[in-house]
């Protein structure tokens, strides 16, 4: 395209108007000397031609003139030289005989118009006159008024010749043709000759100027007659003539000038023409200059669009360079004839090496390229544009869309060009999206929504299949404790690991969702029977079991399963999770790192749970809860130095109650909060009934360290009974220090400074590293009750015993024993230097009647 352009651009606008200008200014001078030459060369023509009938009629007048002489000289000469003219005119002057019998005289004015007729004999006198026909009396000289007697001899003289004199004389201003002859006897020999000289005839021819126009009109002379002066003589169209006495005379005529009607009749329509052929110039000029201004205007506006066309090709070439995208142009059997510079950036193939070869040979397309090219041709209404791949020069796959149009010759189709459009990354970013939005961010597995969706097809999928599925509920024991000692870093950690576990134990048409927290749900199919669950339970939970290695720790967690199965329990997505989730809480309630099969008395217990949380709510008000206390008794004295507060719930249907039936709803419904401050309330005020040394002990969830403005209920409690702060207690589990560690060592303090006693509960059952015992202010701990079971036969268990009991009183705390069940047990704790003991061996927990009873023995 670009020469075209170069083209266009080379044309110059102005010089195209101004050269046609020039061009018809030159056609105009040419036209106008043209002109001039040929009006030149008429004139030139014209005074030729003149000159030729100037030429011409001095000819004629000449000849005229001549044939007039000759006339008068033929017929002088046959009269003088008649024998009879001389007898009866010299001899003997017979008027008779001339005049009246007419031989001589009268007949020569009306058939010759001579005007004058003389005879002039020896003496000079006029013998006969006859003038203009009638004899007269005149004489010659006298008529003629001139002297003519000199002619007169000189017409003798020649007479022996028979030459009569002729020539021309001016008679009043008037030429006369005169000729003068001598009568001879001729050649009559009857006639003799006399002595003495011989008259002489004279004839006289006046050219009047009716005779010399007359004359001229012989000869086609216009107008002949005398010019007036002789200065004139050279003037054209005049005949200077001699006379016999010597003064000349001019004759004059109007000349013919063929020359002259030429240019009269010629020169108009020369400069008609000439006038027409400017104006028809001047017309075309104009109009040459028109269509020149035009054709500037149209090559100016032409320039302009072609600029304005260069433009936009700069245009499509800064966009062709600057896109991400390449253009390309085949031919109609899609060989690439035409790729842009993007070409090599975007793909970093080599343009030259593409160049000729066919487009589809690079990408290809679902279907063919080729295939979707006919099939569009035939349904115009088709999308232009389709999605393709590519693999780049690096050897990536490369995804991109195509936009196509036809390229149509006036035979058809010509070839076809386009974009491409590197849409990779679109495509990326559109499957991360969407793979976000149906995976865990966590730990990549599916999520919910993907869960849902691959469940509602496998179930839609089932009665074509017939194949049972199966759907575990997995929840991780422990896992809230790995978060609270080892950070939530760690615990995504284990987490992440967690799914790697359990998806190399399935198969990869099964899905592990992630339900949020350290619960997983599992959907497995192609195993039927109970015991083929039973063991890939074993295999997860065993694999769950496996120490996760995480900063050179081991981190030891189980698992819990519940399993539902579809079409045995039911063929509902929304029943199947639950059902799973019910037999999830059985397995977890049944003991940690089991499983469980849903069974249809467990949706009936789900529902008493629930129905547990609603009358727990009513408990309180309707003063459901009891408080029972159990002793404490010092190793050494073996007196009782306190009680723990232990509440039990008198159910109006189910019975009395333990804590480990309500405990759990209470925390999660929220209702423990009031649940521990009727306690705290209740054990106050009971202990103030007993005696002064005696402490009261109450435990506290970790959900109320959390929130519950504890440290006022505390001194609420205190106040209210009135019991010294020194003789309450407060059992904390370590995973109160574990979660807000800042907080709950704030709230200690606050709680310390208030002068209540606090104690840490179950000891060694968590993961709290021995370091919390000294940075939290703790008055005393108790050993867990599960130490307490092989502890007479078991040297492990006593060493640990001793062990926390060194620590114990290298902290200054009160140790304590729980779970006291036999004198062995005791015994043992009595060597280990135990301070304090609790169980059942020593007194069960009571109610506070049956404690103060105690308290009086
Ligand atoms: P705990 O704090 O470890 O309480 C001691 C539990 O051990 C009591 O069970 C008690 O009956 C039991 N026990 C005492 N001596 C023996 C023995 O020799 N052998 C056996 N096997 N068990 C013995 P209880 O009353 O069922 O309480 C269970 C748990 O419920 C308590 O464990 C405590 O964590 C919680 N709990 C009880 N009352 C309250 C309360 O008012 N508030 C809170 N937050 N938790 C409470
Ligand atoms: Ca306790
Ligand atoms: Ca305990």
């Amino acid at each position: 395209m670009a020469p075209v352009v170069e083209s266009f651009r080379a044309l110059d606008a102005q010089s195209n108007s101004s050269a046609t200008r020039k061009t018809l200014l030159f056609i105009s001078a040419l036209l106008v000397i043209l002109f001039v030459v040929a009006s030149v060369a008429l004139v030139q023509i014209a005074s030729q031609q003149n000159k030729q009938a100037i030429k011409q009629g001095l000819f004629y007048v000449e000849k005229a003139t001549q044939a007039r002489q000759k006339s008068i000289l033929a017929t002088v000469g046959d009269y003088a030289f008649w024998g009879e003219a001389y007898r009866h005119l010299h001899v003997q002057v017979d008027t008779d005989w001339a005049y009246k019998r007419q031989n001589l005289g009268p007949s020569l004015f009306p058939d010759f118009a001579y005007e004058g007729v003389f005879v002039v004999d020896a003496g000079g006198h006029t013998t006969y006159a006859v003038v203009e026909g009638q004899q007269s009396s005149v004489g010659a000289q006298q008529w003629l008024m001139q002297d003519i007697q000199p002619l007169i001899e000189q017409a003798r003289k020649q007479a022996e010749d028979e030459e009569p004199v002729v020539g021309f004389l001016l008679v009043g201003g008037q030429p006369a043709l005169v000729a003068l002859a001598a009568l001879t006897p001729g050649s009559d020999p009857q006639i003799e000759a006399v002595e003495g000289p011989p008259s002489v005839l004279l004839f006289v021819d006046l050219l009047g100027p009716q005779k010399l126009q007359m004359l001229g009109q012989d000869f086609g002379i216009d107008e002949l007659h005398v010019g007036e002066r002789l200065a004139t003589a050279q003037v054209r169209s005049s005949l200077v003539l001699p006379t016999l006495n010597g003064d000349p005379f001019l004759l004059r005529w109007h000349p013919a000038q063929p020359g002259d009607q030429l240019l009269y009749f010629i020169l108009p329509l020369l400069g008609l023409a000439g006038v027409i052929v400017a104006l028809i110039t001047w017309l075309m000029l104009r109009r040459a200059i028109t269509a020149a201004r035009e054709m500037d205007a149209s090559y100016s506006s032409l320039y302009a669009s072609q600029s304005a066309l260069a433009a936009s090709e700069a245009r499509f070439r800064d966009v062709a360079e600057a896109a991400s995208d390449w253009i390309w142009e085949t031919d109609a059997q899609l060989r690439l004839t035409y790729l842009s510079a993007r070409f090599q950036v975007v793909t970093g193939h080599a343009e030259s090496a593409w160049l000729g070869r066919p487009l589809d040979e690079l990408v290809s397309c679902p279907g063919g390229l080729q295939a979707w090219l006919s099939k569009r041709s035939l349904h115009s209404s088709s999308k232009d544009s389709l999605q393709g791949q590519y693999l780049a020069s690096d050897g990536r796959l490369r995804i991109c869309m195509f936009a196509l149009r036809h390229v149509e010759g006036v035979s058809g189709i010509t070839g076809y060009r386009g974009i491409v459009s590197d849409i990779t990354q679109e495509v990326e970013a559109r499957a991360r999206i969407e793979h976000l939005s149906l995976h865990d961010t966590l730990t990549g597995l599916p999520n919910r929504n993907r869960l849902q969706t691959f469940l509602e097809d496998k179930l839609s999928a089932l009665p074509m299949t017939g194949e049972p599925l199966v759907m575990l509920s997995v929840d991780l024991d422990r896992f809230k404790s790995v978060n609270d000692s080892f950070g939530h870093e760690t615990g995504d950690l284990v987490l992440g690991e967690v799914s790697q576990r359990l998806r190399v134990i399935l198969r990869d048409g099964d899905l592990v969702a992630r339900m949020g927290g350290d619960e997983f749900i599992l959907i497995v199919s192609g195993i039927s029977t109970q015991a083929e669950v039973k063991r890939l339970c074993e295999r997860l939970i065993a694999g769950i079991e496996q120490p996760f290695e995480v900063d050179n720790q081991s981190i030891f967690i189980g698992a819990s399963i519940g399993v539902a199965m579809a079409p045995a329990d039911t063929c509902l997505a929304e029943e199947l999770l639950r059902y799973a989730d019910i037999a999830l809480y059985e397995a977890k309630g049944a003991g940690r790192s089991t499983w469980c099969f849903y069974a249809r008395d467990m949706k009936e217990r789900v529902t008493e749970r629930q129905q547990l949380e609603n009358d727990l709510r009513q408990a309180l008000s309707n003063n459901e809860l009891r408080l029972c206390l159990q002793p404490r008794y010092s190793v050494n004295s073996q007196c009782m130095v306190a009680a723990e507060a232990l509440v039990r719930w008198q159910h109006p249907q189910r019975g009395l109650l333990g804590p480990d039936s309500f405990i759990a709803i209470a925390e999660t419904t929220g209702l423990i909060v009031p649940l521990s401050s009727w306690v705290l309330h209740t054990a106050c005020m009971e202990a103030m009934t007993w005696h002064e040394a005696l402490i009261v002990s109450v435990n506290l969830s970790p959900v109320e360290f959390q929130h519950g403005r504890l440290l006022a209920r505390v001194k609420s409690a205190l106040n209210d009974s009135g019991l010294p702060p020194s003789r309450l207690e407060l059992e904390l589990t370590e995973s109160v220090m574990l979660g807000d560690a800042e907080g709950a060592l704030v709230l200690m303090q606050d709680l310390k400074e208030l002068g209540v006693r606090l104690s840490m509960d179950d000891f060694g059952t968590g993961y709290s590293s021995l370091s919390y015992l000294r940075k939290f202010p703790f008055d005393g701990l108790k050993i867990d009750r599960s130490f307490m079971a092989d502890l007479h036969d078991s040297p492990d268990s006593q060493a640990i015993i001793k062990a926390i009991v060194g620590l114990g009183r290298a902290l200054s705390l009160t140790v304590t024993a729980e779970g006291v069940e036999t004198e062995q047990q005791l015994e043992v704790l009595r060597q280990c230097d135990c301070d304090e003991v609790q169980g059942y061996f020593l007194a069960r927990p009571m109610d506070p009647d049956a404690l103060r009873l105690l308290l009086q023995q």
